[in-house]
């Protein structure tokens, strides 16, 4: 015969297998139980007490604060006690605890084989201990940790020696099956968790791929938008230059101000006028300062020669397309109200000085139109 250790062995001699047996419908602890508890020698009397009074007093406080809070007694009751589950673990442990201490004063020194949990999920840790050799008072040992119900098989103990207790003595052939059935179930329970966290990875996976391909999309559409934005701008200035005169050609709508645009104006420009809503806009007003000097003798700011005498560099067709820009994330903002009203941008992009001007609209078209444009170095 095998001497071992074997938790379950101990629990299922001493406490009942349906834990609700444990009390009875006036929740008190059967008296069976209690005398079987009393049998095994390492638990003291005083053990036993606390453990059971802790419970009950949990039951006790558990059942008043549901009766507090609107239950019956009787569904507080079985709400509280839920099967006395509790009772029952903290039974168990306290068994298993004070059984491995006794272990480990009696058989100090001892060669023993780590013997696998019954428990459902077994600890990963102690798993990689089953099968393998240990010497008692040496490091952690099976039931020591909360909720552990590992075993041992003793080595070089001998079952015909009077102090070991029947319920330590094993047919050798069923602490091998149950090694085996233990390790194929650590093994189960590793797979289980390798497999959970492989679907929690292509999970996160599938996540980052959908925002990937969301960006992707948004970048897309903003390409997609300059491309128009340039293409319609080009479209409205060779219409204007070819006419040479201002038409009524559809304004490219590029941007409406939202709040904090009309906030940030607000600031820089020192004004209580509220802009949000307005659209800024470019129309054939362009006209006034991409062409040169004109039939009328008067000047745009789009001819290089006439620029340079200024000190100036002539506005050409791919600074159009700065606009946007220049009134968003612009250097300064100045106001002039003479004449209706008017903002001033300036930006430097690239050695060049921007001066760009939107004249403003009343407040029932609500738009923002080009009225000049020309560029220092
Ligand atoms: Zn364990």
């Amino acid at each position: 015969m095998s001497v071992v250790f074997d938790p379950d062995r101990i629990l299922e001699k001493v406490l009942p297998k349906k834990a609700d047996d444990l009390l009875t419908s006036d929740l008190k602890f059967r008296d069976k139980f209690k005398q079987n508890l009393l049998r095994l020698d390492f638990l003291t009397k005083g053990d036993i007490n606390k453990g059971i009074a802790k419970s009950l007093q949990f039951y006790n406080r558990k059942i008043k604060d549901l009766k507090a809070q609107g239950e019956s007694a009787a569904e507080a009751k079985a709400q509280a006690i839920n099967g006395g589950a509790l009772l029952k673990a903290r039974l168990s442990d306290l068994v298993v605890e004070k059984a491995s201490e006794d272990i480990k004063e009696k058989f100090a020194g001892k060669q023993y084989i780590w013997l696998p949990s019954s428990a459902e999920d077994p600890d990963p840790v102690h798993a990689l201990n089953y099968g393998k050799t240990f010497i008692v008072g040496e490091g952690e040992q099976p039931g020591e940790r909360y909720g552990c119900r590992c075993g041992m098989e003793f080595l070089g103990v001998s079952h015909t020696d009077p102090d070991i207790p029947d319920i330590m003595k094993v047919n050798p052939g069923k602490v091998k099956q149950q090694l085996e059935t233990g390790k194929a179930r650590a093994q189960e329970a590793a797979k289980a968790r390798v497999a959970d966290i492989e679907a929690r990875i292509k999970e996160a996976d599938a996540k980052i791929k959908d925002i990937e391909a969301r960006e992707a999309q948004v970048k897309q559409a903003e390409a997609q938008k300059a491309i128009d934005f340039e293409t319609k701008t080009y479209d409205l200035y060779d219409k204007v230059l070819k006419d040479n005169k201002i038409d009524a050609i559809e304004p490219i709508k590029y941007r409406v101000i939202d709040k904090s645009e009309s906030k940030k104006l607000m600031i820089d420009l020192k004004i209580q006028k509220d802009l949000t809503g307005y659209t800024h806009e470019i129309n054939s007003e362009i006209y006034h300062f991409i062409t040169g000097i004109r039939a009328n003798g008067k000047a745009g700011h789009g001819d290089a020669i006439f620029e340079s005498k200024i000190g100036q560099i002539a506005v050409q067709k791919k600074d159009l397309l700065l606009i946007p820009e220049i009134t968003k994330n612009y250097d300064s903002v100045s106001i002039k109200t003479r004449g209706g009203m008017k903002l001033r941008y300036v930006k430097k992009i690239k050695e060049k000085t921007y001066y760009y001007s939107e004249s403003v609209s009343n407040p029932k078209s609500k738009v923002l139109r080009p009225k000049t444009m020309f560029i220092k170095k």
